[in-house]
């Protein structure tokens, strides 16, 4: 049972999750820090706590600050939405401790899978491959620079607790390790307060491709199609399509149900998602997500289906309302993630946005926590919103996505909606030519 749900986060997830549990009759508290006190999300959650100053470490991170707002707002259960705490495995055990619901998988399974080496080992166990690299951390670069002269060069080092692209830095030569290690190490340790890092090989010209998967924690699961998350700056996505322009029914079918069955055989609960590199035909694992992800709705366009509304159910202990066989495509969806900055610097550009306007009509989505006069505050990630487009094939939603950036009005900060009306002027991207590398070869020659 989920009486009333806590949502630990801000901004445009924080609202698509109030709009859920109203949907679905759930009262909701939004949490907020003394910068979010006009916050969309807070105006819309039946009731709003603040628990603590700007900065994310005293609030929105803070494990006593959300379980103090759990027990004065009677919360029974926890939505922890993406980012945040969404993947940490101490504050689901602490919910846990507390009897609390975490709308998430178990914390074995986020400590599992948060372990980048670790989850490799489980999902070439489950008989999925994995990028080749080392097997395991490595402690120098001396280390790291004989793995590599194994697999040969270029090579990544990699965070093992990496997130957000953050801590993965490329080594083109023997010449370039000790530099590319030690910087990695540098910034997995600011970033994740680990520096444990590994090898992998850097794959020329493959694509990204994530597999989204859904399980009731008592071993059945069910995938939801793929999603290309190819276009990326700094390893960031910035626009994602599903389905893929790159995969078929039978290669989408394979591939769906190995990570089905994988994550079926270890009682995954809940929402995840599988990535993937795709080159020249095979899958190469690289990461598994064990929260929902910002790009969800594009799956939900296609699919018919809530994975919030999905989440809820399957935490509350009620079966998934899905089997596989009833999940099939229903046409093509894109999202492109609006971002505060600059274009082309991508200089974070925070203010008070003086006119919003989101655009509409049929097959249009804009999840954003955006509102005429609102101030975006300078201490977070500078996505403010998501425009999703659906329709019956790709040309058809590429047409769509264009009217609807022309209707999507952001005044008084600078945005990258330019970026997006740019790139649908470019042969590539018509014709879903693209690979991980694209966007960052295109924005060199602005
Ligand atoms: P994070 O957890 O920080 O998001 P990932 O391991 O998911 O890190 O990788 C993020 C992105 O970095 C990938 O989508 C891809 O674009 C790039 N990348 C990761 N591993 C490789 C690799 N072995 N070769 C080439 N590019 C890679």
């Amino acid at each position: 049972m989920v009486s009333k749900i806590l949502i630990a986060n801000r901004g445009e997830i924080a609202l698509r999750i109030v709009r859920a549990c109203k949907e679905l009759g759930i009262p909701c508290v939004a949490v907020h820090s003394t910068a979010d006190d006009n916050a969309m999300h807070v105006r819309m959650a039946d009731e709003a706590i603040c628990i603590g100053p700007p900065q994310s470490a005293t609030s929105y991170l803070s494990i006593p600050a959300i379980i103090s707002a759990c027990n004065v707002t009677k919360a029974d259960a926890v939505h922890p939405g993406y980012g945040f705490l969404s993947e940490n495995a101490d504050f689901a055990q602490v919910l846990e401790d507390h009897d609390i619901t975490f709308i998430g998988p178990r914390s074995e399974h986020i400590n599992l899978m948060g372990d980048k080496i670790a989850a490799k080992q489980t999902m070439a166990s489950l008989g999925i491959d994995c990028v080749p690299g080392s097997d395991g951390p490595v402690a120098d670069a001396s280390q790291a620079a004989k793995i590599a002269g194994d697999i040969g060069y270029p090579v990544l080092i990699k965070a093992a607790a990496g997130g957000g692209g953050r801590g993965i830095k490329i080594a083109r030569s023997a010449g370039e390790i000790d530099q590319a290690f030690a910087t990695a190490a540098a910034e997995a340790m600011v970033a994740f307060g680990d520096d444990a890092l590994y090898v992998e090989k850097y794959l020329q010209r493959p694509r990204h491709i994530e597999i989204q998967v859904f399980g009731d924690g008592a071993g059945k699961a069910v995938h939801l199609g793929e999603r290309d998350c190819s276009l990326q700056r700094r390893h960031q996505k910035v626009f994602e399509e599903t389905p893929s322009p790159c995969i078929n029914d039978d290669t989408r079918h394979e591939i769906g149900s190995r990570c089905a069955n994988a994550v079926a055989a270890i009682s995954y609960s809940g929402a995840g998602t599988v990535e993937f590199l795709y080159e020249d035909g095979k899958f190469y694992f690289i990461e598994m997500n064990t929260r929902l992800q910002v790009e969800h709705p594009i799956t939900e366009s296609v699919y018919g289906v809530d994975l919030v509304h999905e989440q809820i159910r399957v935490a509350a202990g009620q079966p998934m309302s899905f089997v596989q066989e009833e999940l099939c495509i229903r046409g093509h969806s894109i999202e492109v993630r609006i971002n505060a900055e600059s274009f082309p610097s991508f200089a974070a550009c925070p203010g008070t946005v003086s006119a919003f306007h989101s655009p509409g009509g049929p097959g249009v989505r804009t999840d954003s926590a955006l509102y005429s006069g609102y101030r975006i505050p300078p201490h977070y990630d500078s996505l403010i919103g998501k425009v999703i487009v659906h329709a019956s094939d790709r040309r058809a939603t590429l047409a769509k996505l264009n009217q609807a950036l022309d209707e999507l009005i952001v005044d008084g900060i600078d945005s990258t909606v330019e970026l997006f009306q740019l790139l649908l002027n470019e042969p590539d991207i018509l014709e879903g030519n693209y690979n991980i590398h694209w966007l960052e070869g295109w924005l060199s020659g602005k």
